[in-house]
């Protein structure tokens, strides 16, 4: 793994901050609709510390085991989920994550309500959209999110669902993100006024694209190697014929 001193995560965090805010401020936003999820998955507790002090206050974890055992020794800090949740898993989930952005199915969006029922937790949820179709890829296709959130109207008051997220397929530039990232703000516009229920939160931009992600109306981006470096060599990496995270 690379060694990153505290000062250079700081010192990354705060580049990454005035790019938010300028891309916001392009796109007549306001900085403070935009909230930075920290993606920490790989990075040891003590990285991850050195982040909470920078003023990290939301990480973003992929795998339930690995956030579990950094979740007990780092700081405090708002945990969100970003991974492929297994519905074995959501009982762990819950103890530890505020928010899920990768709700992908009917069946996962039934188990976490029966578990919500059980422990009292109501996290805020995401449906994630395989907007771009790639079969590598999870996710509702976007007439699946529309039908499911049309059909089961229990689920809509049951759940705590805030909005949409997408990952676009990978590209080397930011600008081919545009498309996926439009789509979803438009499927959102369209299920939010049909259904009349407020989908506010659009979770969708990573570190190669998420300007571009804000001038699309962006509310959560999701941020990892270009705050933390790069991940360890363990781990798949993010190319485009291997899509480790999905
Ligand atoms: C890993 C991951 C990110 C962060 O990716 P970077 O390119 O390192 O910023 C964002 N979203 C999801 C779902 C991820 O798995």
């Amino acid at each position: 793994m690379e060694n990153i001193s505290s000062e250079s995560i700081a010192a990354r965090l705060y580049a990454i901050e005035e790019r938010i805010n300028n891309a916001a401020e392009r796109a007549l936003r306001n900085p403070d609709d935009i909230s930075l999820v920290a993606v920490s998955k790989t990075f040891p507790p003590e990285i991850i510390d050195e982040g909470i002090r920078a003023g990290i206050s939301i990480l973003g974890e992929s795998k339930i085991q690995e956030a579990m055992a950094k979740h007990e020794q780092c700081s405090s800090a708002d945990w969100h989920f970003i991974g492929r949740l297994q519905r074995n898993k959501i009982r762990h989930a819950l103890s530890i994550f505020s928010a899920i952005h990768s709700v992908d199915s009917l069946q996962l969006m039934e188990s976490i309500a029966r578990v919500q029922d059980e422990t009292g937790q109501r996290p805020q949820l995401f449906l994630q959209v395989n907007v771009s179709g790639e079969a590598s890829k999870t996710g509702f296709s976007p007439e699946g999110a529309r039908e499911t959130l049309t059909n089961f109207p229990r689920l809509i008051s049951e759940l705590n669902i805030v909005g949409l997220m997408t990952i676009p397929p990978w590209a080397p530039e930011a600008e081919a993100s545009r498309p996926y990232f439009r789509t979803l703000r438009e499927l959102r516009d369209s299920i939010s006024s049909e259904l009349e229920i407020d989908l506010p939160e659009l979770s969708m931009g990573m570190s190669g694209d998420f300007e571009v992600a804000i001038e699309e109306g962006a509310t959560f981006v999701r941020i990892g190697s270009a705050i933390f470096g790069k991940r360890s060599s363990w781990k798949p990496q993010r190319t485009p014929d291997s899509d480790d995270y999905f």
